[in-house]
């Protein structure tokens, strides 16, 4: 069960409000470089990613448009990734010809991600990137290049600045892994 102290449920925090936020910086200044003077759109993947996208777009500092999708990952309170993608939400705009920089919250398996590509590449954008906060190679089950990691973290479910447990810790402000208890309550 979870208790109404978010933060009670954490066991560990694995990184910190001020780790994400020099993070975030960085690949903002970098990414800021690698596309000046090209037209830039950061697409992201509600709803994870919203904290992240919402600080990375920011931090760059270079002209960009933004648009969002929301796709449907892993079935409700589970910690296991079933590779089922489903789009509940599409993009809003064309991104045929543009620079195409999709904002991801973690890599896992890499299955969401791939159908993701698959799907981004058929809109014949001009480029296609990807930088994500995270990223957990351990399980990964297709290989996808990725341009930009915020974070290489161990195979452990974690929760907060984005990240759901059963759609609750999302607003934490740091990435943490939770009580033992909390799943199995
Ligand atoms: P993949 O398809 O790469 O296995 O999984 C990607 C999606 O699974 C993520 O966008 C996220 O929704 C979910 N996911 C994978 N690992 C974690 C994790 O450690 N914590 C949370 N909260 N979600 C995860």
């Amino acid at each position: 069960m979870t208790s109404v102290d978010m933060e009670a449920d954490v066991a560990e925090v694995l990184l910190s409000e001020d780790e994400i936020r020099a993070k975030v910086l960085e690949l903002g200044r970098q990414i800021s470089d690698d596309y000046a003077g090209r037209q830039l759109t950061l697409v992201s993947v509600l709803k994870g990613s919203l904290p992240f996208m919402a600080d990375l777009m920011r931090s760059i500092t270079i002209p960009v448009r933004i648009d969002l999708m929301e796709v449907s990952s892993y079935g409700g309170i589970t910690t296991e990734s079933s590779g089922l993608v489903r789009i509940l939400k599409d993009l809003s705009s064309s991104i045929e010809g543009s620079d195409v920089l999709l904002v991801e919250d973690i890599i896992d398996t890499g299955l969401t991600l791939n159908y993701l590509l698959r799907y981004l590449r058929g809109k014949n954008p001009a480029s296609l990137r990807i930088c994500t906060l995270l990223d957990k190679p351990a399980r990964r089950l297709v290989e996808i290049p990725v341009d930009y990691i915020g974070f290489t973290i161990p195979d452990r479910f974690v929760v907060g600045y984005g990240l759901d447990y059963g759609e609750l810790y999302r607003n934490l402000r740091f990435v943490g892994v939770l009580r033992p208890e909390v799943y199995s309550g």
